[in-house]
Protein backbone atom coordinates (compact mmCIF):
# COMPACT_ATOMS: atom_id res chain seq x y z
CA UNK A 1 0.00 0.00 0.00
CA UNK A 2 1.14 3.03 -1.00
CA UNK A 3 1.70 5.47 1.71
CA UNK A 4 -0.45 9.10 1.93
CA UNK A 5 1.46 12.08 1.42
CA UNK A 6 1.41 14.86 4.01
CA UNK A 7 1.05 18.52 2.86
CA UNK A 8 4.69 19.27 4.58
CA UNK A 9 5.76 16.44 2.65
CA UNK A 10 4.29 18.15 -0.81
CA UNK A 11 5.73 21.32 0.29
CA UNK A 12 9.13 19.74 0.98
CA UNK A 13 8.74 17.84 -2.86
CA UNK A 14 8.05 21.08 -4.24
CA UNK A 15 11.33 22.81 -3.19
CA UNK A 16 14.04 23.14 -5.95
CA UNK A 17 17.38 23.16 -5.19
CA UNK A 18 19.68 25.32 -7.67
CA UNK A 19 22.56 22.78 -8.17
CA UNK A 20 23.66 21.77 -11.76
CA UNK A 21 22.85 17.89 -12.48
CA UNK A 22 26.27 16.76 -11.91
CA UNK A 23 26.58 18.37 -8.86
CA UNK A 24 23.43 17.60 -7.50
CA UNK A 25 23.97 13.27 -8.04
CA UNK A 26 27.53 13.94 -6.53
CA UNK A 27 27.62 12.29 -2.80
CA UNK A 28 26.86 14.57 0.12
CA UNK A 29 29.69 13.44 2.43
CA UNK A 30 29.88 14.54 5.89
CA UNK A 31 32.15 17.79 5.33
CA UNK A 32 29.62 18.89 2.49
CA UNK A 33 27.16 18.48 4.77
CA UNK A 34 28.48 20.29 7.65
CA UNK A 35 30.26 23.15 5.17
CA UNK A 36 26.37 23.25 3.07
CA UNK A 37 24.34 24.16 6.86
CA UNK A 38 27.20 26.82 7.92
CA UNK A 39 26.92 28.04 3.85
CA UNK A 40 23.16 28.08 4.46
CA UNK A 41 23.45 29.47 8.56
CA UNK A 42 25.44 32.60 6.60
CA UNK A 43 23.22 33.45 4.04
CA UNK A 44 19.91 33.56 6.77
CA UNK A 45 22.07 34.87 9.37
CA UNK A 46 21.93 32.13 12.06
CA UNK A 47 24.33 30.96 14.34
CA UNK A 48 23.92 27.20 14.22
CA UNK A 49 25.59 24.20 15.44
CA UNK A 50 25.91 21.10 13.07
CA UNK A 51 25.94 17.58 14.66
CA UNK A 52 25.62 14.00 12.64
CA UNK A 53 24.83 11.84 14.67
CA UNK A 54 21.75 11.01 15.59
CA UNK A 55 22.48 9.50 19.41
CA UNK A 56 24.89 12.94 20.13
CA UNK A 57 21.95 15.32 18.61
CA UNK A 58 19.85 13.37 21.13
CA UNK A 59 21.85 13.83 24.28
CA UNK A 60 22.37 17.77 23.77
CA UNK A 61 18.69 18.47 22.65
CA UNK A 62 16.39 15.81 24.34
CA UNK A 63 14.99 15.24 20.87
CA UNK A 64 14.55 12.12 20.42
CA UNK A 65 15.48 11.06 16.25
CA UNK A 66 14.06 8.10 14.25
CA UNK A 67 16.19 6.24 11.85
CA UNK A 68 13.62 7.71 9.05
CA UNK A 69 14.62 11.20 10.65
CA UNK A 70 16.39 12.88 7.60
CA UNK A 71 17.03 16.01 9.36
CA UNK A 72 15.66 17.85 12.43
CA UNK A 73 16.32 21.40 13.96
CA UNK A 74 16.36 22.31 17.80
CA UNK A 75 15.52 25.80 18.59
CA UNK A 76 15.23 25.24 22.18
CA UNK A 77 12.82 24.80 25.20
CA UNK A 78 9.43 26.59 24.56
CA UNK A 79 9.29 29.94 25.62
CA UNK A 80 13.54 30.10 25.83
CA UNK A 81 15.08 30.21 22.37
CA UNK A 82 18.74 28.88 22.53
CA UNK A 83 20.88 31.61 20.75
CA UNK A 84 22.94 28.91 18.43
CA UNK A 85 20.24 26.68 16.94
CA UNK A 86 21.62 23.29 16.85
CA UNK A 87 20.41 21.12 13.25
CA UNK A 88 20.78 17.34 13.45
CA UNK A 89 21.85 16.08 9.63
CA UNK A 90 21.45 11.90 8.65
CA UNK A 91 24.50 11.17 6.26
CA UNK A 92 22.58 8.27 5.56
CA UNK A 93 19.24 9.85 4.45
CA UNK A 94 20.93 11.99 2.63
CA UNK A 95 22.99 10.32 0.05
CA UNK A 96 23.26 12.75 -2.54
CA UNK A 97 24.16 16.91 -2.44
CA UNK A 98 20.74 17.43 -4.22
CA UNK A 99 18.42 15.77 -1.56
CA UNK A 100 20.64 17.16 1.25
CA UNK A 101 20.10 20.52 -0.31
CA UNK A 102 16.82 21.04 0.45
CA UNK A 103 16.67 19.13 3.83
CA UNK A 104 19.46 21.62 4.88
CA UNK A 105 17.31 24.68 3.20
CA UNK A 106 14.28 22.76 5.31
CA UNK A 107 16.28 22.87 8.86
CA UNK A 108 17.96 26.45 8.40
CA UNK A 109 14.34 28.01 7.79
CA UNK A 110 13.16 26.43 11.24
CA UNK A 111 16.37 27.72 12.95
CA UNK A 112 16.02 31.07 11.33
CA UNK A 113 11.63 31.28 11.53
CA UNK A 114 11.04 28.96 14.32
CA UNK A 115 7.35 30.22 14.29
CA UNK A 116 6.50 29.70 10.87
CA UNK A 117 6.32 25.80 11.73
CA UNK A 118 5.74 23.91 8.41
CA UNK A 119 2.95 26.84 6.89
CA UNK A 120 3.42 27.54 3.55
CA UNK A 121 5.25 30.70 4.13
CA UNK A 122 7.86 28.53 5.93
CA UNK A 123 8.45 26.94 2.63
CA UNK A 124 8.41 30.12 0.62
CA UNK A 125 11.83 31.15 2.75
CA UNK A 126 13.18 27.60 2.45
CA UNK A 127 12.81 28.01 -1.11
CA UNK A 128 14.19 31.70 -0.99
CA UNK A 129 17.17 30.20 0.72
CA UNK A 130 17.93 27.73 -2.01
CA UNK A 131 17.46 30.66 -5.06
CA UNK A 132 19.74 32.79 -2.76
CA UNK A 133 22.90 30.52 -2.62
CA UNK A 134 22.28 28.79 -5.81
CA UNK A 135 22.65 32.46 -7.29
CA UNK A 136 25.94 33.74 -5.26
CA UNK A 137 26.94 30.02 -6.06
CA UNK A 138 26.40 30.73 -10.29
CA UNK A 139 28.52 34.20 -9.27
CA UNK A 140 31.46 32.58 -7.82
CA UNK A 141 31.44 29.90 -11.24
CA UNK A 142 31.14 33.21 -13.31
CA UNK A 143 33.79 35.11 -11.24
ZN1 LIG B 1 10.37 20.76 9.24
Amino acid sequence: MEAVETAVQRRHRRLRHRLPTGTANLPADPQWLLDRVLTYAEAAKVPVTVILDAQAYTARTGVPVTPLTAGDCYTGPPGDRAAVRVIYLSPVLLPTRGVAECVIAHEIMHARWPSYGHRPIAFQRAQELLDHVGAVAQLTVAA
